[in-house]
């Protein structure tokens, strides 16, 4: 028998969190981003699950391929755009959309004939220095772009630094509309933050990926409250039980002292299948149903948690790490990270099933 761990991903829950999305984005195209196999949840389960999305967008030219491959006809968009003049065969192939954010990709497509166009989201830094043309490029990027018959439609994109903060897209956005006035095209502007967030950046077309897995992208507002449903859960189980007395210590370090008698258990859960070792005592986790709190530092394949008020819980008894009755994001904040990180860390030993 395998350990009893495993995630378990809820596609009605993915399929709420897209209408969620749609709820919000109004008249605008709605890009299902799926990068990093789907934050972690599988691309095929994306595919599926999201199949009421306008498109699918992801980085990785192989994603966006399996993606064709499992039967997806609405449009693809690559966020990165091409790597190499060879990605150009990929595009053209299987009929994806490229962000465009350098010149080098303009000189890429340039130097190639294509048989239909594609179509171009042109990327502006507006403050993250990360990707995109600098605000005093872009107009000149427009231009050449538009000047190639390789290049179909072209949308105006950026990406926001601080959507999840009040007043935080205000001077990108700013930027944006002065630099991109007058040119012809949609807009691209928002992320899930500046979806659920920041109803003037909404645009023509957006980007939602984290709400759509059940995560807030708020570090102030909890999932729950912004009717978002857990597309992942992480279940295990007790397989060990120990009996402590005052003194008496946990796990590596013995960082964890019991004070008084306690009851521990010990679950089939460790860093090694994605669970974060920054997690310390106290971390929210539930057994057979009811919340209590991790124990001591976070061994590879095991962890602790305190039964002691839990009688009725031994060997065997269901753990939930995440999902329900405790909330990726609650975890995430234990671990001093985010809940994007935990879903795309489950590692490829745990395995991963579809329910609903
Ligand atoms: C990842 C990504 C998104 C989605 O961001 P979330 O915060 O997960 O909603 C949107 N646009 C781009 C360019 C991205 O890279």
């Amino acid at each position: 028998m395998p350990r009893p761990i495993q995630a378990r991903i809820s596609h009605a829950a993915l399929a709420h969190n897209l209408s969620v999305a749609r709820r919000h984005a109004g008249e605008a195209f709605v890009w299902a981003v799926i990068k990093a196999n789907a934050y972690g949840h599988g691309i095929g389960r994306g595919v599926a699950a999201f199949a009421a999305a306008d498109g699918l967008a992801m980085l990785d030219l192989n994603e966006a391929v399996r993606c064709r491959e499992a039967g997806w006809v609405k449009p693809i968009l690559l966020l990165e755009g091409i790597f190499e003049a060879a990605d150009l065969d990929v595009v053209e192939r299987y009929g994806l959309s490229m962000t465009v954010h350098c010149a080098q990709q303009i000189d890429l497509l340039a130097a190639r004939r294509l048989l239909r166009p594609v179509d171009v989201y042109l990327k502006m830094n507006s403050g993250m220095n990360r990707l995109g043309f600098k605000a005093e490029d872009y107009r000149a990027a427009w231009t050449r772009l538009r000047a190639l018959p390789q290049v179909g439609a072209i949308t105006l994109m950026t990406h926001f630094a601080d959507a999840d903060v009040a007043g935080g897209t205000d001077s990108a956005r700013a930027l944006f509309a002065r630099t991109t006035q007058g040119l012809p095209g949609p807009r691209a502007l928002a992320n899930s933050a500046a979806l659920l967030g920041v109803p003037e950046a909404i645009g023509d077309a957006v980007r939602p990926g984290i709400m759509l897995y059940g995560s807030s992208p708020f570090a102030d507002r909890t999932a729950a409250s912004l009717d978002l449903q857990p597309g992942m859960h992480l279940f295990s189980e007790i397989i060990g039980v120990q009996d402590l007395q005052p003194g008496d210590t946990v796990g590596y370090g013995s960082t964890f002292r019991a004070e008084a008698p306690m009851r521990i258990g010990i679950v089939a859960c460790g860093y090694a299948d994605g669970y974060p070792r920054h997690c310390g005592t106290g971390t929210p986790i539930a057994v057979a149903g009811q919340r209590t709190r991790t124990i001591g530092r976070v061994s590879m394949d095991m962890l602790a948690v305190d039964l002691t008020a839990l009688p009725q819980t031994g060997i065997g008894s269901p753990v939930e790490l995440w999902g329900t009755q405790v909330s990726i994001d609650e975890v995430a904040k234990a671990a001093g990270t985010i809940g994007y990180e935990l879903m795309c860390a489950v590692a490829p030993r745990v395995p991963m099933v579809s329910v609903d």
